[in-house]
């Protein structure tokens, strides 16, 4: 009678389907028994699930992603006398605690309550690279983007632009893109290259500490600065990559970033097509100038087929096989 009851339940278990383990969150999905890998979401982080294994990095250093064009830029503005000092004088002064108010106050903060699949996608980012979790706000913002800030207490900032267009992947990539901002140490300049832009596009004239800011400009601080940003982007988007595992999951968020309204008619094979076309004419000498123009011009992304053809770029140079396989 035993035996029979077992036999019973177990085929109605075969009935009912099966359990997966989110190779992201680790959270137990049962699954119809006929399901396909990629082709139903985990009810924790909602990416898709599979029985691929996702690597998870105990002991990532910067320095083994970090793109070059980062770290020697890196290098040049960390050159300048009392950079660092008077950066993080100039975020005193500008009011860090302001921001962190200013978000509790207009923002949503994530929590595993509130958004709790987002709440997931943080931790699955924080836990691939091994960071420490920061705050996580969603700001009711159209433009599709999203930044890091908080030199003290590091806070991920996404907009609802970006998430009403991404789907959850894309999501996570973003995600890690920024929790990558924090691993690679990029957080007091970014935040300080923030000031700057804001200053150079006008939309912040009136700074508490206008004394420091022209010394940071006389002592060619911010120019260094704003020339290394962009090039910090490159590094964040290799981080993107070692959270997604997916070249492709970062070449279509480039593509949504361009792309805007459009994506949903753009090719992406097309798409990489001119990503490839634009690293044969590249010419990183020009860069500075080209940025600085885009800067003027008010846009707030950085180059989506620039970055794209990095990333190929990267792949292609075998460095991040050699990663996953470590
Ligand atoms: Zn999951
Ligand atoms: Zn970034």
């Amino acid at each position: 009678m035993a035996s029979k009851k077992t036999d019973s339940s177990s085929s109605s278990a075969a009935a009912r389907g099966k359990n997966v383990r989110c190779r992201y969150c680790g959270q137990k999905n049962s699954v119809r028994a006929n399901y396909k890998n990629g082709r139903a979401n985990c009810g924790k982080c909602k990416l898709p699930l599979s029985d691929e294994y996702h690597k998870k990095f105990a002991d990532l250093t910067k320095h083994e992603y970090v793109h070059p064009a980062d770290s020697k830029a890196l290098a040049a503005l960390r050159a300048i006398p009392g950079v660092d000092t008077a950066l993080r004088k100039l975020i005193q002064v500008t009011g860090e605690s302001a921001v962190r108010v200013s978000l509790m106050a207009s923002a949503v903060k994530v929590t595993p309550k509130q958004c709790p699949d987002l709440h997931a996608k943080l931790q699955v980012a924080c836990t691939t690279l091994g960071v420490d979790m920061p705050d996580l706000f969603i700001q009711q913002n159209p433009i599709v983007n999203a930044f890091t800030t908080g030199v003290e207490k590091h806070v991920i900032v996404l907009h609802s632009g970006l998430l009403e267009r991404l789907n959850d992947e894309e999501t996570l990539a973003v995600i890690a893109h920024e929790v990558g901002h924090i691993h690679a140490e990029h957080v007091l300049y970014l935040t300080a290259a923030r000031l700057f832009e804001a200053l150079a596009k006008g939309t912040l004239t009136v700074v508490p500490g206008s004394e420091i800011i022209k010394f940071l400009i006389s002592a060619g601080i911010s120019s260094a600065l704003l020339a290394w940003a962009r090039r910090a982007e490159l590094s964040c988007d290799r981080a993107a990559l070692l959270v997604t595992q997916d070249p492709h999951v970062i070449g279509k968020t480039m593509m949504k970033l361009g792309g805007g309204t459009m994506a949903s008619k753009i090719d992406y094979e097309q798409f990489l097509e001119q990503a490839k076309e634009f690293q044969k004419n590249y010419d990183e000498n020009k860069l500075d100038k080209f940025w600085a123009d885009i800067i003027n011009a008010g846009q707030t992304h950085p180059f989506p087929i620039w970055r794209v053809s990095e990333i190929l770029e990267w792949v292609d140079s075998g460095q991040y096989a050699d990663l996953m396989a470590k």
